[in-house]
């Protein structure tokens, strides 16, 4: 069989990987517009839990990514200057080329071709391939060449945000909000490299007009964004890769597959930030493709609706906990009336998918220090 993937992202690049690894006489390529070296943003973020999820589709690959990545068993929240720690939250972090550098190897040594600077712009010419995968991204251009046909649907949410990095090697990974300098602000950092850290800077709607940033240049965003969170940053500036600041697309489809095309990762459902788990999710989708393709050898047909049935209510399920997340992130401003330690048991339950039990069981320390917060009120 013949197999075309257009997006070398980590989706796209996991299923090329499985796919050949367990067939080594398919053809499987990896069409990539930018080069080899060229990605956006900085690090990302996975739980303890997905790396395991992960493992399930090639452990070796997964060990492969663990040994360059940091990791850390502490999520902290600072909230009017307090930190709360919240114990046994295991997380680790790799800088998103080095996790691409290690997927394109594992690629190669098995035999997938891998087509860099090389930009797809819509599906309507692909009949060279049996099966075309498009891991290309939420803005997928080979899905919007049939957004009909997959019923695409986009949603533009209210906060605005935008990717930085810096040389500040935080301990954990930190949530730090502020109040002030005309309205709420918030950041997710975290260390991705013994010396750099991402730094993603989120505001509300009602901030991104009261602080006049709606009006500023990103470089004039990036200098504000330097003052807010000043103390945070320690001195050290923002750096910036593409960092321009933009709405979070909730793109979303009713419909998975149509003719020989696939959709998998963001192209098939772009995951918010705030859940923290877009790579991961990726990749499952990778897994989950693959295995269709393994219980249904060359019936494409078939695997298409393999995949599908089966990846459809994790999907869902983590979509629902995703949108509890964002409404949380856009009513920040009054869930900073909380004091530090409600505030960050507030933020823990925001899904729904922890519970006061659970946090008891696996956060002990932080557990008992909300309830000595609780018998002062
Ligand atoms: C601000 C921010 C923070 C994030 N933080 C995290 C985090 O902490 N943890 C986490 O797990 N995830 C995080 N994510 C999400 C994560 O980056 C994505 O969910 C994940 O990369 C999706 O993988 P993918 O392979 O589906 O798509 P992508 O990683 O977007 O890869 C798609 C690839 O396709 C290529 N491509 C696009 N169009 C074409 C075309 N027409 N022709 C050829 N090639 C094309 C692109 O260049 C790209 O290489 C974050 C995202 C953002 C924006």
């Amino acid at each position: 069989m013949n197999f075309k993937v257009v997006g070398g992202g980590p989706a796209g690049l996991y299923f090329a990987y499985l796919m050949k690894r367990s067939h080594p006489d398919y053809t499987v390529r990896v069409v990539e517009q930018n080069p080899a070296d060229a990605t956006y943003g900085f690090g990302v973020v996975l739980s303890g839990r997905a790396l395991s999820f992960l493992a399930a589709g090639d452990a070796r690959a997964i060990e492969r990514l663990s040994a360059r990545m940091q990791s850390w068993s502490e999520q902290h929240i600072v909230h009017r200057g307090e930190l709360v720690a919240i114990d046994g939250s295991s997380y680790a972090a790799i800088e998103r080329l080095a996790m691409l550098h290690e997927l394109q190897s594992l690629c190669r040594e098995i035999g997938v071709k891998l087509e860099f600077n090389q930009r797809v712009e819509s599906a309507a010419d692909h009949s060279d391939c049996d099966v075309l995968v498009a891991a290309d991204g939420a803005n997928s251009a080979l899905r919007d060449s049939y957004s009909l046909a997959f019923d695409t649907r986009v949603v533009e949410l209210e906060n605005y945000f935008a990717w930085y990095g810096v040389e500040t090697p935080y301990a954990a990974h930190t949530l730090t909000f502020v109040q002030g300098e005309g309205g709420t602000y918030c950041a997710h950092h975290y260390r991705y490299a013994p010396d750099k850290s991402t730094f993603v800077a989120e505001v509300d709607a009602a901030t991104w007009l009261s602080s006049g940033m709606s009006t500023m240049t990103d470089d004039e965003r990036k200098g504000f964004m330097e003052q807010v969170f000043a103390h945070t940053l320690q001195g050290k500036p923002l750096i910036s890769n593409r960092s321009f600041w933009r709405r979070w697309r909730l793109v979303t489809n009713g419909r998975w597959h149509h003719r020989n095309i696939v959709l998998i990762g963001d192209a098939q459902r772009s995951s918010h930030p705030s859940i923290g788990s877009g790579t991961r999710l990726a990749m499952e989708d990778a897994i989950a493709l693959w295995r269709a393709f393994e219980a249904d050898g060359n019936d494409i047909a078939s695997a298409f609706r393999r995949y599908e049935r089966e990846r459809r209510p994790v999907r869902d399920k983590l979509n629902q906990a995703a949108e509890k997340s964002i409404a949380w992130y856009e009513s920040m401003a009054l869930k900073m009336l909380l004091s530090p330690c409600d505030f960050a048991y507030d933020y823990m339950l925001r899904t729904g998918v922890m519970t006061r039990e659970r946090l008891a069981k696996e956060s002990p320390e932080f557990m008992r220090r909300l309830a000595r917060a609780e018998s002062l009120t």
